[in-house]
């Protein structure tokens, strides 16, 4: 760019200096030419002045020959006299026998007083300035002299001419590079800027400070740059706020183009389908291992489908797909996925609790039905006493569990909660004396130590039914006489901590896990009667008190609960 600049610059100028110079020759030989004009008129008004020129009858020409050494810029003046006829009478140099009565300049001069021509004398053999005048006796005296009196001065004036050029060159070329400089410096600034910007630096601005068209220029870059700056970080903020949108989202979502190549992922939609790296711009299809979602991905007719996969684990989503759409255009599609695992699961709890619920209370029903109706055939005192006392059993343990159902029931739903300060020591301490009663008939030493200094707050009467089915279950699973139940409440850092050991049945290994579950429990055969409810319901009250519960048991050693409620 610069080179080219620079060349057209010189090239103007040295054709404009060219122009110039040529015009200065011409104009310098103009001038030459109509000085040596005015030079020969001069000397044809002295010759007519001659006596020998205006007296006919003296034809030695004495005084014109006089005039012989005449020279104009050093060269000779050639004389001519010719007579009206146009007969030459005296020529200085060759007189020539030709009439001279058509030489253009003659003939003007004969018509007008004074000719001028300029022309290649076929006499002299060289190109000749003529001036003719008429004299009083109408003849024509013409004084000539050769062009090179006028080259003679052009040669000695192109010298200069050049001499000037020399210094003019020098010095326009000088200014040429500085207009070049003057063009090129801006240009050159606007490329490193908008190159420093691709690279994404949209601070940089074009520092142009001329009061042209280049400064105008990069005034109005340097406001593009400010609104593509704007633009950008407008763009880059919407960007931010979708991605945190994507990123917090509990559900999976991937936008692909018409071809399946992945535009976007969020982390939930590649931890859902075991994605552990970047994936966008390449093949959905190349990372999804599941054929059901691969052929739903295909159909064109389903938008929505409930799918299970088994990689990377075990899980069932709700798919969707929708089209995205720019302007009339179809530019890909939007799969969503949902898990509904959770929601499937729970699904099935609660019709699972339907049926065990069910299931519990038909067993002490139908025992109770079956013993009322053969007790109307039975006569027999001591079997109707055997019989009344297992409906009474029966109906009982119906109404402990529909005690235990709407208990549970009743802390899921979450209802009324009862929320203030307590003493949890004081609460333990009602719980013992009331299964007191029961400990000493079966012969277990039930003791209570309270190390608890603090107050917890909560529902008060959820705490009573999570120490009350603790202490139950620990007397219930204890050895008749050998037995001992140990309650221990304590605070520990941040904890309130109820403990309650016994020394009874103990919980095999398998089936630790599983004690919280509802209607769970761990031998049918071991005959207590119990509803496997208690615990369900502990763990249920132990979550609104936002704590822990642990478990250790040994089978036939004994087991320990350990609840561990923050303080707030
Ligand atoms: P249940 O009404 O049958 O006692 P729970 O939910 O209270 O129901 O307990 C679930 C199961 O856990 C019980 O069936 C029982 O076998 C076992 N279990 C609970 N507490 C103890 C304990 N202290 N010692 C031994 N086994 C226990």
């Amino acid at each position: 760019m610069k080179n080219k600049i620079l060349t057209s610059v010189i090239i103007t100028v040295l054709f404009a200096l060219l122009i110039v110079a040529s015009s200065f020759i011409t104009i310098i030989n103009l001038e030459q030419i109509k000085n040596t004009k005015e030079q020969l008129r001069n000397i044809n008004l002295l010759v007519s002045e001659l006596n020998d020129v205006t007296d006919i009858s003296r034809n030695d020409y004495e005084e014109l020959k006089a005039l012989n050494n005449t020279k104009i810029n050093g060269i000779d003046v050639r004389f001519t006299l010719i007579n009206d006829n146009g007969v030459v009478l005296y020529d200085n140099e060759q007189k020539s026998s030709e009439n001279h009565r058509d030489r253009e300049e003659v003939k003007k001069a004969m018509e007008t007083g004074e000719g001028y021509s300029k022309r290649y004398s076929e006499t002299i053999k060289s190109d000749l300035i003529y001036y003719a005048t008429r004299l009083n006796n109408n003849f024509v005296i013409r004084s000539s002299v050769s062009i090179n009196s006028v080259t003679i001065i052009l040669k000695e004036n192109i010298k200069y001419c050049f001499g000037i050029l020399l210094v003019v060159m020098p010095f326009s070329l000088f200014l040429s590079l500085r207009l070049v400089k003057k063009i090129i410096d801006p240009v050159k600034e606007l490329e490193s800027v908008t190159l420093k910007m691709t690279h994404g630096d949209y601070k940089i601005r074009a520092n142009i400070n001329t009061n042209d068209e280049l400064g105008t220029l990069g005034n109005s870059f340097n406001n593009m740059a400010e609104q593509l700056q704007i633009k950008i970080r407008e763009v880059i903020d919407n960007q931010n706020k979708i991605e945190s949108i994507l990123k917090s989202m509990e559900s999976g979502v991937i936008a692909v183009d018409n071809c399946n190549m992945v535009i976007s992922i969020n982390p939930c939609a590649e931890s859902l389908l075991g994605i552990k790296k970047n994936i966008v711009g390449e093949c959905l299809l190349d990372h999804i291992k599941d054929y059901d979602i691969i052929r739903f991905l295909e159909q064109d007719d389903v938008n929505d489908k409930e799918i299970k996969i088994r990689h990377p684990m075990e899980r069932d989503f709700k798919i969707k797909k929708s089209a995205m759409v720019d302007g009339m255009e179809g530019v890909g599609k939007v799969i969503t996925f949902q898990d509904i695992t959770d929601i499937n699961r729970v699904e099935l709890m609660r019709s699972q609790f339907v049926a065990n619920v069910s299931h519990e209370l038909k067993t002490p029903l139908t025992s109770i039905k079956g013993f009322a109706e053969t007790l109307k055939f039975v006569k027999d005192d001591e079997t109707r006493e055997k019989f009344l006392d297992i409906i009474d059993k029966e109906a009982e343990r119906l109404s402990r569990l529909i005690n235990d159902i709407l208990v549970l029931s009743n802390i899921e739903s979450n209802l009324a909660v009862d929320m203030h300060e307590f003493e949890p020591g004081s609460v333990i301490e009602e719980v013992i004396n009331i299964m007191r009663k029961t400990a000493i008939n079966k012969n277990i030493k039930l003791e209570f130590k309270d190390n608890s200094n603090e107050k917890i707050f909560g529902d008060r009467d959820k705490f009573h039914q999570l120490a009350l089915n603790l202490i139950e279950n620990a007397i219930k699973y204890s050895k008749d006489t050998s037995g001992k139940v140990e309650v221990l409440s304590y605070n520990e850092d941040k904890y309130y901590c109820l403990r309650v050991k016994d020394n009874g049945l103990g919980i095999p290994k398998e089936d630790i896990s599983r004690i919280f579950e509802r209607f769970y429990r761990v031998d049918k055969s071991r005959k207590k009667g119990g509803t496997g409810l208690g615990l369900a319901i502990v763990k249920h009250i132990v979550k609104i008190f936002n704590g822990e519960i642990y478990v250790k048991s040994e089978l036939g050693v004994g087991t320990c609960f350990e609840v561990k409620i923050p303080y707030l």
